[in-house]
């Protein structure tokens, strides 16, 4: 079987993982530019990364050739991610506005289980919804306050969402990284419907039956602003677009946002996310710096904050950074069997490749083997309006958490 994977623009995490496909007997190759690529008969073509309009002739192209045509994570399949920029008029465009007929694998990142069966077989079993493996359990009671993450609790068994912290698991498939078990709330990266994010809003809307909410209603159906003035919601949530539509803005059929470009695409992510957000994007969109992307940023914020961090804590963190050497080195080599290992060690600690378990101040779940918890737990942190740097990224945040400025240093 003759495969060959295209990276068009962004992350590059999900492109990378599909250097696993090898150990399923098949001839892979990684296009990482697909504008330079020829053009031959293929018997898959995998395509990863978000796209523009300008990436429809290339697109079609190698739609042409290709006798299987696979779109391998959200950044393809509902713009991601990266798709948040489209709030500040960026025109991050999902597959299906490009060439409808194409096999979508959604995820970030995405599972190469999932592709190497759609490439075998045609299209894949539908999971079953997440809440359904979910080991907390739901209780429907209505809430009577919303949380943010940075608020740390111990409670292990009612459902994120009763608790009051915004659980997208509602609408999200089964997954391999399961976020949900470190501690962190879903954030839907395989939504199980398409507009996941209305939904979603609609549902938590609806356990907020006892804390004030005031909706607008605008002639597409949802808007991004839930009253003229902030109501309860708005003021414990202040990223309803970060929080409900984050991997699928660009599908979400909601108007195109007003606000203007920061600049850059990174900057037009981030800005406007919360703080406790932060280490999560940067874990899911960092590519091959993802890990030393996040740490930099933690450890950004809990020097200017004086979040004090522990011995066990700090060794933990040297040993993914260089975790991520040795991936970095499996990539160059094309190494299936060290790029797995590698992975595998990373979750050990981090919990997953999104980076769930990794937080302000230390670790949200305990890491398999390590003795004491108490000796790298994460706790509970102020918010500290202010500007905060560490080597490769300067940001600001106002009073709520919201990033208001980023700059990250070109290639990091
Ligand atoms: S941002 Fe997520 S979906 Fe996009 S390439 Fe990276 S891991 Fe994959
Ligand atoms: S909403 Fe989240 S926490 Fe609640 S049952 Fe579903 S996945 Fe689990
Ligand atoms: S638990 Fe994490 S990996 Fe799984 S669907 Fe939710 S955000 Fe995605």
């Amino acid at each position: 079987m003759n495969v060959k994977v295209f990276q068009f623009n962004g992350c590059n995490k999900c492109f990378h993982e599909t250097i696993l496909l090898k150990q399923n007997d098949m001839e892979v190759e990684l296009i990482s530019n697909p504008k330079d690529w020829k053009g031959e008969k293929i018997d898959v073509a995998v395509v990863s990364g978000y796209l523009l309009p300008e990436d429809k002739e290339i697109l079609l192209n190698i739609q042409s050739n290709a006798n299987k045509l696979i779109a391998y994570g959200d950044c393809t399949t509902t713009g991601g991610i990266f798709g948040l920029a489209n709030q500040k008029g960026a025109n991050i465009t999902p597959i299906s506005k490009i060439i409808p007929e194409s096999f979508k694998i959604n995820g970030c990142l995405a599972e190469i289980e999932e592709l190497t069966a759609t490439i075998k077989g045609g299209e894949v079993d539908k999971p079953p919804s997440l809440c359904k493996v979910c080991k907390r359990r739901s209780t429907c009671e209505y809430l009577d306050e919303v949380h943010r993450q940075i608020d740390i609790f111990e409670n292990e068994e009612a459902c994120f969402n009763d608790l009051g912290f915004l659980c997208n698991g509602y609408i999200a498939t089964e997954c391999k990284e399961r976020c949900v078990d470190y501690g962190t709330q879903c954030r839907g990266c395989k939504p199980i419907i398409d507009r996941s994010g209305v939904r979603m809003l609609g549902m938590f809307g609806t356990l907020m039956g006892n804390v004030e909410v005031a909706t607008e209603a605008s002639k597409y159906g949802a808007t991004d602003k839930l009253a003229d003035k902030d109501d309860d919601m708005t003021e414990s949530l202040p990223d309803i677009v970060g929080n409900f539509f984050r991997f699928s803005l660009p599908t979400s059929g909601l108007p195109k946002g007003r606000i203007h470009s920061k600049g850059s695409i990174l900057e037009n992510v981030f800005t406007g996310r919360l703080i406790e957000e932060f280490p999560l994007i940067t874990g899911l969109l960092g590519g091959d710096n993802s890990i030393s992307m996040t740490l930099s940023i933690i450890e950004a914020y809990e020097k200017g904050a004086e979040i004090e961090v522990n011995e066990q804590t700090k060794q933990y963190r040297q040993k993914l950074r260089s975790l991520e050497k040795e991936l970095k080195n499996a990539i160059d080599a094309q190494d299936a069997e060290k790029y797995k290992d590698v992975t595998e060690k990373i979750r050990k600690i981090a919990g997953n490749m999104n980076l769930s378990n990794v937080f302000y101040g230390g670790f949200k779940t305990p890491i398999d083997g390590a003795d004491n918890f108490d000796d790298y737990k994460a706790e509970p942190f102020e918010i500290k309006e202010g500007t905060y740097k560490n080597g490769i990224v300067e940001f600001s945040i106002d009073s709520k958490g919201v990033i208001k400025e980023i700059k990250i240093k070109e290639g990091a």
